[in-house]
């Protein structure tokens, strides 16, 4: 039987390398990242729904939907990217839950769903059990400084503009604490991994 993860967390806790670290164990990953980018595509409900509620402002010369003019839009407009998740998740819900039902159909053993708003969007319907990566601020602020370049304001205001890792914690079946280095999350993922084998 086909075992659905669903994988949140906060920006920088870890989440990508959680799941990089499943895939190497054998797991099939969906990237809520890349369903939503696929739903942009010309000719999608979603696409033509954006550009009736944001105009053709938001078509790129390609014929999709300019992701990075419609970050512009909604940043820091509370409504607008409310009308924007209003549109993406439920269409996103639908693919990812076709995407599942086939993985199922094929009897794939572990599906890990790694989704940012997992719990904000209300897609745990489609996943079995909760897995959140919780990486203390200082942390996620000296890493993302390091390895993305941004200043720790940046990286602040977004992780204020996201659910907490308290409140996704209460959610979480595993809490996945990622403070330590990169061999310990590898040590802790395996654990889990052996778990879901018994
Ligand atoms: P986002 O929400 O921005 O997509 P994420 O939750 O997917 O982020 P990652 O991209 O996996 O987080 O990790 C953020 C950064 O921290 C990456 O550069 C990653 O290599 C690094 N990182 C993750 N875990 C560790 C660790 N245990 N030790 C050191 N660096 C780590």
């Amino acid at each position: 039987m086909t075992r659905v993860i669903g994988l949140t967390g906060g920006i920088g806790s870890g989440k990508s390398t959680v799941s990089q670290c499943l895939a190497e164990l054998g797991a099939v990953i969906i990237d809520a990242d890349k369903v939503g980018h696929e739903a942009f595509n010309p000719g999608t409900q979603a696409w033509h729904e954006v550009v009736n509620t944001f105009g053709r402002q938001v078509i790129a010369p390609g014929g999709e939907i300019d992701r990075k003019k419609l970050g512009e839009i909604v940043f820091n407009n509370p409504e607008s990217l409310a009308r924007l998740n209003k549109i993406m998740h439920p269409r996103m819900y639908e693919m990812m839950g076709k995407m599942i039902e086939e993985y199922r159909r094929q009897g794939v053993d572990v599906v890990v769903m790694e989704a940012a708003v997992l719990l904000e969007a209300n897609w745990t319907p489609l996943v079995d059990e909760v897995w959140v990566t919780v990486t203390s601020e200082e942390a996620v602020l000296e890493r993302l400084n390091r390895q993305r370049g941004l200043a720790r304001e940046q990286t602040l205001s977004r992780i204020r503009s996201q659910l907490s890792s308290d409140e996704r914690a209460r959610h979480a079946d595993v809490v996945i604490n990622n403070d330590g280095d990169l061999d310990e999350m590898r040590a802790r993922v395996k654990e889990l991994w052996d778990g879901l084998q018994r």
